[in-house]
């Protein structure tokens, strides 16, 4: 099941015929309507079947007709894996790299990190960069969307705790500020167009990821390449702090960050899950 949030927060579920079928009555009507996809995850082994008995006989409506939100507005909390590629790890440091002489450790080094989760947005939004003058990359990654409630769990259960997969992008400031700050910045988490459950999309340690600038290919790698697969992440993760459903997981980038800068277009293509669009704009000055 291919899961979006649309229009005024409304749940939908993408069709055969290629339209979106509004789900919405399967939530509970007194939920807030962005804590509308937390409560159907929440819920989902409840509602599931009707739900796709539901979307099966509904053509749905045209895609164009709506405005795609973030398929998951408000998670609880978003974690973060740092370096989670080599790849990246290579790239990051030395010579040539974004911090030139630093030693760059690993996930094994830094753990993870948690993102403000009101950076979320969706394809309707755009990417906004404040602060001119400052660098701001992307990094293309796969997201984990958590279904059961999960603590201290081992890695060979942790997949039973996954509710599906989403495209995110983990944008990021470069400098000596705390990754929290450079990475928590209102549109720097863009997630979408859908969640993909767990069931539809099978591995998640071997899915190709490549992402493009204005149409330039700069990331492509497989999941394959995590350090901390996806059991592992949750493991550690859950270990820390208790994973709730509609949380979510960003697992890492692979190599090929590189800045972003206003009038750009980001896409971020996930094999199984979709392709993500976003626009960058200067974020607006306020009064
Ligand atoms: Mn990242």
């Amino acid at each position: 099941v291919r899961l979006c949030v649309f229009d005024d927060w409304r749940l939908g579920v993408l069709t055969a015929a290629g339209g979106i079928s509004d789900v919405t009555a399967f939530v509970d009507p007194a939920v807030a309507p962005r804590a509308r996809m937390s409560e159907l995850i929440s819920t989902w082994t409840q509602v599931a079947p009707e739900l796709a008995g539901h979307a099966a006989v509904d053509a749905g409506r045209p895609i164009a007709d709506l405005v795609i939100r973030a398929p998951q507005p408000r998670p609880g909390k978003v974690i973060a894996a740092p370096v989670n590629y080599r790849s990246h790890q290579s790239e990051m440091g030395g010579d040539g790299g974004v911090y030139p002489g630093r030693s760059i450790g690993t996930i094994d080094t830094y753990a993870g990190f948690v993102k403000a989760s009101s950076s979320v947005v969706g394809p309707d939004a755009a990417i906004e960069l404040p602060f001119p003058g400052r660098r701001f990359d992307h990094e293309g990654e796969l997201g984990v969307v958590i279904g059961r409630t999960a603590t201290c769990v081992r890695r060979d259960h942790a997949l039973g705790h996954v509710f599906g997969y989403v495209p995110l992008l983990d944008v990021t400031m470069r400098g000596d500020e705390d990754r929290s700050f450079r990475k928590s910045f209102d549109t720097f988490t863009p997630i979408g167009p859908a969640i993909v459950t767990a069931d539809e999309v099978g591995d998640p340690g071997d899915l190709a990821l490549e992402l493009a600038v204005n149409g330039d290919t700069r990331q492509h790698a497989r999941t394959s390449a995590l350090i901390f697969d996806v059991p592992r992440l949750i493991e550690l993760y859950s270990e820390a702090m208790t994973l709730e459903p509609g949380d979510v997981i960003a697992t890492g980038t692979p190599d090929g960050v590189g800045p972003i800068e206003p009038g750009d277009v980001v896409a971020l293509r996930i094999e199984s899950l979709g392709e993500l669009v976003m626009p960058v704009r200067r974020r607006g000055r306020r009064v």
